[in-house]
């Protein structure tokens, strides 16, 4: 896939206003690269602040190129999780082995980048918080497009009017149900359900990652460095989504507790700690399908529009990806319907590629029967290390084309 480097002319683009709902990985990024090509940028994030949630992301292959053009790779390769170790545990908690864990992810050594979630949000707003508006603590209320713009009222109560609104609102995005109805029609369940949430660490980790599968369920602890706490991660096999729980976060406990009741291990400690927990993030693990990413003068970029899974492990990549390309796109069209029919034309087949990776054994960390497990672990019983992983085509698949140089 390559697209073609079209320049633009920044004078026609300099005075056209963009909305973007969201300011978490792909609402900061787009951010950065419209202001570059001369677009006025707001920003509206319904959270009071920046979200800073600790939970480590991979960026690979093309996305590492977009913060690499972004002037950010190298704080980023400072804040990179070296983990030094991947233990897999059998049911009572006993070591199946011990490998690399960039085998594991599927990350390159030397080129992907595992970061912290809210270490690669504050980098991302870093770069743009003096040039581009933001409206923490308020969010979207209705969206009203004419040929002229989008009248948007907020919760607030303001009133504005952009030429242009993008929702980069994540997976249950109120944009994308605004504009095309509820996430049921574009979610794809993928049989998952899963609980994370930081707990002491009282297990003396350190850059590690202890994975405790039975079938159908998964336990980890994840040490990302040295640091009294742990990011605990409660993964289960589910063949229906369980909607009765899904808003309701008492439910969602009792759900995660009785699916672990009497499993072994640190998983009875895992669940105590899960019910004081006050950033429990309980969600399924599903992807976004959309036939079409905008409707009139609004799109939707990152996981609003394409979210991969958390199986997949590219979902900040996509965001990043996707943002620089649907900048690229409106600061080379200026009918926006041009642009947003290149931005699909251009990133449709790169989404379509990653978000397979998990037909292809995308959730092998956590398999569902016990012919599987064993499988899976003889395979790794073999190996001392995995070996140096190569990089996934899916991951580079994506030829950046280059923005013309600011005037
Ligand atoms: C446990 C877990 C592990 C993951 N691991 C990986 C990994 O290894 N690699 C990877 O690449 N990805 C991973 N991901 C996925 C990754 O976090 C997302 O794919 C990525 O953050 C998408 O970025 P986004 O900006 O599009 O959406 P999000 O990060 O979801 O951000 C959406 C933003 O919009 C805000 N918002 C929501 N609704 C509104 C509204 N109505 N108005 C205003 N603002 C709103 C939210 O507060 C948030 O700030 C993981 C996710 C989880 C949950």
């Amino acid at each position: 896939m390559r697209s073609t480097g079209l320049s633009m002319d920044a004078s026609t683009t300099a005075r056209r206003e963009v909305l973007i709902s969201g300011a978490s990985i792909s609402g900061p990024a787009l951010a950065y690269w419209l202001h570059r090509s001369g677009f006025a940028v707001t920003v509206v994030e319904k959270a009071g602040a920046l979200r800073d949630g600790g939970y480590p992301i991979d960026v690979r292959g093309t996305a590492v190129e977009v913060v690499r053009r972004m002037g950010i790779l190298p704080q980023l390769r400072d804040a990179h999780i070296d983990s030094r170790r991947c233990t897999f545990l059998d049911a009572d908690g006993g070591a199946v082995a011990s490998v690399n864990p960039r085998a594991v992810a599927g990350s390159v050594e030397g080129q992907d980048l595992e970061v912290r979630r809210g270490d690669l949000a504050a980098l991302l707003h870093a770069t743009v918080r003096d040039d581009v508006e933001f409206l923490f603590n308020d969010s979207i209320d209705t969206l009203d497009q004419s040929a002229q713009g989008v009248d948007v009222t907020f919760r607030s109560g303001r009133r504005r009017t952009f030429d242009l609104v993008v929702g980069a609102d994540g997976m249950h995005s109120a944009t994308r149900e605004s504009l095309f109805g509820p996430e049921e029609q574009f979610h794809r369940y993928l049989g998952y359900c899963f609980a994370i949430f930081t707990m002491p660490n009282t297990f003396g980790l350190s850059h590690e990652l202890m994975l405790w599968n039975t079938p159908g369920k998964a336990a980890a602890l994840y040490a990302v460095g040295d640091t009294d706490e742990v990011h605990a991660f409660l993964n289960f096999h589910r063949p229906e989504p369980p909607f009765d729980s899904l808003g309701n976060r008492d439910a969602q406990r009792d759900l995660v507790a009785t699916v672990f009741a009497g499993a072994g291990w640190e998983v009875p400690g895992m669940v105590d700690a899960m019910r004081d927990a006050d950033d429990l993030f309980f969600d399924t693990a599903g992807q976004i399908r959309m036939p079409r990413w905008s409707s009139g003068r609004v799109a939707l970029v990152g996981d609003a529009a394409y979210a991969p899974s958390f199986l997949t492990g590219q979902g900040s990549s996509l965001a990043l990806v996707g943002a620089y390309m649907l900048a690229h796109a409106l600061a080379t069209n200026r009918d926006h319907t041009a642009a947003f029919a290149a931005y699909e034309r251009e990133v449709r087949e790169f989404v379509a590629m990653n978000q397979a990776l998990i037909d292809k054994g995308g959730a092998t960390l956590f398999p569902t029967t016990v012919r599987a497990l064993e499988r899976r672990n003889t395979m790794l019983r073999g190996l001392v290390t995995l070996p140096s992983p190569t990089a996934q085509p899916a991951h580079s698949a994506l030829i950046l084309p280059d923005f013309a140089p600011v005037p």
